[in-house]
């Protein structure tokens, strides 16, 4: 079939969620995507900040091939190596002890908000209350929706689930208005990444931890997406000098694979049998491959390549800020939002996506970079000419 009678099928067949432009990718290397026409796109979207090491990295590839031929699933009811690895692994380079495994962030995140209100149920006389933020963003499941903080998903699918009660960012003066007997947890991104690269104060944190210890409620970080390394950091805790109680992860911890985990300490390892599951929780594929992700960020020094990179565009950014008026640049490592004169991000977007780069708008006036965590000086000097080329044609 060519791309043509492709895309007739494609506004046939698949159910319609969300406007996409009339291309179908086909191929990935390193920072780079082919479509089925063969024309080229440099990805500094990186998959929503998902392919971490690129696209079609050889790690992956040889874990999905090496385990696609041992083992694919045996059921959550038995262990598996590659489950023991894994999560050996990630307790080793985390401050956690017990990890739950899932497919995707909103899982996990459901399962931290299970496990809060377990803790609220036996511990805090039944409190089940959540402080969230608003502008934060933590999935698309009815309850993680309910936790997001954004204001166009307010009257979406009501009933919401109840119990989520949104603060302000950054404020800690609203957390403690908000924390009361009902309050079993604190859920919050540290840098909230859809609502715009917002990212949260050393002192703020340091604060909450505290709130939270005085009034023994639990501290929540999404860091779906900050984590593994996205941030220069391992996990983005640790900018902050602080340890929360539960952790969730997704995004780049599967490198493009559909994985997830929720990370909690040993006192809160009070799930009972029933309280929580799933079919593929465990599955050793997506342990394999997630094991080899993690691996390779370690063993290949990528942190250190993160912080280079990332210093490296702010600077290139930097350095045409006046030339079009940005009013703002933000972020950490290789998460970084620029925030534009005018409300024309989405526009920028296509024209960039018209001259081969791929970029992200999470706001009217925001562009948000999150490049493969493998992104070199050299694709940064391509994006910022074909940004630059892009400014100046919209801008004139
Ligand atoms: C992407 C994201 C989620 C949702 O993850 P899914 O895998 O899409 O369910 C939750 N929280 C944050 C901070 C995210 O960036």
């Amino acid at each position: 079939m060519d791309t043509n009678e492709l895309m007739e099928k494609a506004n046939k067949s698949i159910l319609y969620t969300s406007k996409k432009p009339d291309i179908i990718m086909q191929k990935g290397k390193g920072m780079y995507l082919w479509d089925t026409e063969g024309k080229k796109y440099l990805d500094f979207m990186g998959g929503w900040a998902v392919t971490c090491l690129g696209h079609c990295p050889d790690v992956m590839k040889e874990a999905l091939i090496n385990q696609g031929s041992e083992l694919i699933n045996a059921s959550p009811a038995f262990y598996n190596t590659p489950l023991i690895k894994f999560a050996d692994l990630l307790i080793q380079i985390s401050a956690f002890d017990r990890v739950f495994f899932t497919s995707t962030g909103a899982e996990a995140n459901e399962g931290a908000i299970k496990l809060a209100r377990k803790y609220g149920a036996k511990k805090l006389n039944g409190a089940y209350e959540i402080i969230t933020t608003i502008n934060g963003f933590h999935g698309r499941t009815l309850a993680t929706m309910s936790a997001t903080g954004k204001k166009v998903w307010e009257k979406l699918y009501a009933p919401k689930i109840p119990g989520f009660i949104h603060v302000p960012f950054n404020d800690i003066d609203a957390v403690k208005k908000a924390i009361n007997k009902n309050t079993c947890a604190v859920m919050l991104e540290p840098i909230q990444g859809e609502g715009g690269v917002n990212v949260a104060n050393v002192e703020y944190i340091k604060e909450l931890r505290s709130l939270c210890d005085q009034n023994g409620v639990l501290l929540i970080f999404d860091e779906i997406q900050t984590g593994i390394g996205r941030t220069g950091k391992m996990f983005a805790y640790e900018h902050y000098d602080i340890v929360p109680d539960i952790m969730t992860l997704a995004k780049g911890i599967g490198g493009g694979y559909p994985l997830a985990a929720m990370l909690t300490r040993e006192e809160l390892n009070i799930f009972e049998p029933g309280d929580q599951g799933g079919t593929y929780t465990n599955q050793p594929l997506g342990m394999a491959v997630g094991y080899a992700v993690v691996k390779e960020i370690l063993g290949k020094n990528i942190l250190e390549n993160v912080n280079i990179q990332g210093d490296y565009i702010v600077e290139g950014l930097n350095g045409i800020k006046n030339e079009f008026g940005f009013k703002d640049i933000r972020g950490k490592g290789l998460l970084i939002a620029v925030d534009l004169p005018c409300d024309n991000a989405v526009q920028v977007v296509n024209e960039c996506l018209e001259d081969g780069l791929l970029l992200n708008a999470p706001k009217p006036h925001t562009l948000r970079i999150m490049p493969p965590l493998i992104v070199s000086k050299e694709d940064t000097d391509e994006m910022l000419k074909i940004l630059n080329g892009v400014l100046k044609k919209v801008a004139g």
